[in-house]
């Protein structure tokens, strides 16, 4: 798979990494965190040695959502290691981009103490500024998974996305449109419109959109810190990782 040429020297614990996996959005709230937690979980359930990296250092949710003492650093849960922001107590306080790339070095060698994974997911921070730049240029990506909502203004937010990872020559092997739909009352709702998600297959030959329906399990296993991917790994959102393209 393509990499980015690396321009310093590889922290040595990312040389026992096989692949690392990006999970990226424009902007917050739109379930990045979600997907990352449960392509990680998913890939986990597959026989994959896996870890997180949560790198969204404005908001690191997997504390949260892995219900996990925030002290350790990696720490291990349900049989996925983790490596957050939050864990390293700065996450909440607002990061200028020199820190910020401070902070980075430091955990990119907190990385080495992840030992041998066959997949890395990082939840990466929204947006695609000199933050998460610096991020894709000093972690070797393997891939990126773009994650938005189906409204008709996301499709510039996944353009964005597609040309950072492009310029890095990362692939971006899915785009995940979550909150697509929710049913009640035996109807189905689209809250926020539809069919920006063709758009995107056919502007950018990206190999795979998945829909994820807005789901109370989702969010109640997010504050649950049982990850829906772990609670129901035959359910539709496990099955829907499984097909990520991501072969274990
Ligand atoms: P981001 O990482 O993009 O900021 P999160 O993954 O933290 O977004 O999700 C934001 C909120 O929405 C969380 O409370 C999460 O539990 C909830 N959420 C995300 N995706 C879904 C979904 N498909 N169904 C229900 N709730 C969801």
């Amino acid at each position: 798979p393509a990499r980015p040429v690396f321009a310093g020297q590889l922290p040595a614990g990312l040389q026992t990494i096989s692949n690392i996996v990006a999970v990226s959005s424009c902007k917050g709230g739109v379930g990045k965190s979600t997907v990352a937690v449960n392509l990680a979980y998913t890939l986990a359930g597959m026989g994959a040695r896996v870890g997180i990296f949560d790198a969204d250092v404005y908001g690191p949710s997997l504390p949260t959502m892995n219900s996990e003492k925030r002290t350790i650093i990696p720490t291990e849960y349900l049989g996925v290691k983790l490596v957050s922001f939050g864990f390293a107590g700065q996450g909440r306080a607002i990061m200028r981009g020199p820190m910020v790339s401070g902070v980075i070095n430091q955990l990119l060698t907190t990385l080495s103490g992840m030992g041998e994974l066959d997949y890395l997911v990082i939840d990466m921070p929204p947006g695609t500024g000199d933050i998460q730049l610096t991020l894709c240029q000093v972690v070797p990506l393997t891939a990126a998974v773009i994650v938005t909502t189906p409204q008709k203004l996301a499709f510039i937010d996944v353009a964005k996305g597609v040309r950072m990872f492009s310029k890095l020559k990362v692939p971006c092997i899915a785009v995940v449109e979550n909150m697509c739909h929710f049913d009640a009352d035996g109807k189905r709702y689209y809250p926020f419109g539809r069919g920006s998600g063709s758009q995107v297959v056919q502007q950018f030959g990206i190999p795979h959109l998945f829909d994820l329906p807005i789901r109370p399990t989702l969010s109640a296993s997010g504050d649950s810190g049982i990850p829906e991917a772990v609670a129901d790994p035959q359910g539709e959102v496990a099955k829907t990782f499984q097909n990520l393209g991501i072969c274990v």
